[in-house]
């Protein structure tokens, strides 16, 4: 085994890093403590929304458009050695995203400025009527404006088939994966960092030695940076959060008709701007052609107790009802008859938002106590419900500050300023 780079963590942002690592002719090792098929962490799942509305500048748009960017590399990549297997719709599904507004919408950190520029990939509807003759639809009770973003790419991504293809892509650029290995402490030596495994498949450990870490723990960062930067565990706050999934039943869906279906489809993926911030996107089609639809809210979070348990926490009554409500009211919005008894609970689990105060991520080299910056580490944390769509950029921001590298554009380097900690936020602490 011959690396110079390790990278722990092999949820999506540890995969981007190693695989842009290993795109720069980096030697890398990815740890990762679950199987091969992973069972929870945060990128758990086969969607998440993909989308680039936002102001002009916006951080969210402009990691998006990047990360499309960055993954047409890979696939080029994993197609370059024979026939072209390899797809960007394997990972992104073009789909409508819709914004829900209501009259009462929470603080949205500037992106309701949306409203005053109109974008020319989006339509609005600022009335029942506009919503009825653009989109079929109505008007949610007490929404102001329904948005609806056209464009390739917006909609959803798998995160699952993402994961798959950056460690396909690892391995053939000569990088290791390992699978079952759990880091169980990380300090660092005068000359580098001593990273110390567990393998669970054998119970063995290993002492590995390393000049160049990135850390991309998840909610498990604050935890394995305890020794070198015990600030991080104050700086990044995992909560729990759940998902419920819903389908109409087949005896229903089967009846409904074609333009009621496309509808559902062109329904999804949504956000709604209610106190909750809620969402919802169509997670798969299962085999008789159902849509699985998903729902969980950025505010439905709660006190983790135990970081190893919370992963098979059940969802209670009412976190089922509120969401099986919500979806249902979403599809009646779009005029699709059905009674809550047509409408199935499938299933339901509990993820991880690791939170910042500010809910920015870090994507940022790290300071020791003194604030002195540490050469050859890389931090990637703090994700909470919005770094899925940004993959890939993170990955080329995290590993261009591992190797010294830059960007010449204006957009780039505002990003990496957005996404960096400072002495003064850990002055803060
Ligand atoms: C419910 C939910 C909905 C979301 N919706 C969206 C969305 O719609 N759009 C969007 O853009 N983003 C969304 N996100 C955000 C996105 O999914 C996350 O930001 C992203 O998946 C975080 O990836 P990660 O690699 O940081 O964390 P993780 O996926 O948790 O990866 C960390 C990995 O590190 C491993 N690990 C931890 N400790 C160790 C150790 N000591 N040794 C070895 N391995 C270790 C873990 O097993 C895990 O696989 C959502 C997130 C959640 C939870």
């Amino acid at each position: 085994m011959t690396y110079n780079v390790i990278v722990i963590g092999g949820g999506l942002m540890g995969s981007s890093v190693a695989w842009q690592l290993a795109n720069y002719g980096q030697k890398v090792l990815l740890i990762e403590q679950q199987d091969q098929i992973y069972v929870q962490g945060s990128s758990l799942g086969e969607a998440r929304i993909a989308r680039s509305l936002g102001p002009k500048g916006d951080l969210w748009a402009y990691l998006h458009d990047k990360s499309i960017l960055e993954t047409e590399k890979l696939i080029a990549f994993l197609n370059d050695s024979g026939t072209p297997v390899h797809q960007l719709s394997d990972i992104y599904t073009t789909s409508p995203v819709s914004y829900i507004f209501y009259d009462s919408k929470p603080k949205l950190g500037g992106f309701e400025s949306v409203l005053n520029q109109r974008h020319k990939d989006c339509k609005y509807a600022f009335s029942n009527v506009e919503s009825h003759n653009l989109f079929e639809t109505n008007l949610p009770k007490n929404a102001s404006v329904l948005i609806r973003e056209f464009r390739e790419y917006s909609g959803t991504m798998n995160p699952k088939k993402l994961i798959q293809k950056l460690h396909l892509g690892i391995q053939r650029k000569g990088g290791t994966i390992l699978y079952n290995s759990k880091v169980e402490s990380l300090i660092k030596t005068p000359a580098c960092y001593e990273v110390k495994l567990l393998h669970s498949n054998t119970g063995e450990t290993q002492t590995l030695f390393c000049t160049k870490v990135v850390s991309a723990a998840g909610c498990y960062n604050g935890i394995l940076l305890k020794n070198i930067a015990p600030y991080i565990d104050k700086l990044i706050k995992p909560q729990r959060v759940f998902l419920a999934f819903f389908k109409i039943r087949a005896s229903k869906f089967k009846k409904l008709p074609i333009d009621c279906k496309n509808r559902i489809m062109d329904a999804y993926p949504a956000i709604y701007f209610n106190k909750e911030l809620s969402f919802a996107m169509i997670e798969s089609i299962d085999k008789d052609g159902i849509p699985i639809i998903k729902i969980g809210g950025h505010f439905c979070r709660s006190i983790i107790k135990d970081f190893d348990t919370v992963w098979e926490q059940k969802l209670n009554k009412e976190e089922i009802e509120w969401g099986k409500s919500n979806t249902l009211q979403h599809l009646h919005d779009c005029k699709i008859p059905i009674e809550s008894s047509d409408l199935e609970f499938i299933r339901g689990y509990s993820c991880v938002y690791s939170l910042t105060q500010t809910e920015i991520p870090i994507v940022s080299t790290l300071f020791d106590r003194d604030l002195n910056s540490y050469p050859g580490f890389v931090l990637m944390g703090g994700m909470s419900g919005v770094g899925a769509k940004g993959s890939l950029a993170y990955g080329l921001i995290a590993s261009n500050l591992l190797l010294q590298k830059n960007e010449l554009s204006e957009d780039y380097n505002n990003a990496v300023k957005k996404l960096g900690l400072n002495t003064t936020m850990i002055n803060n602490i």
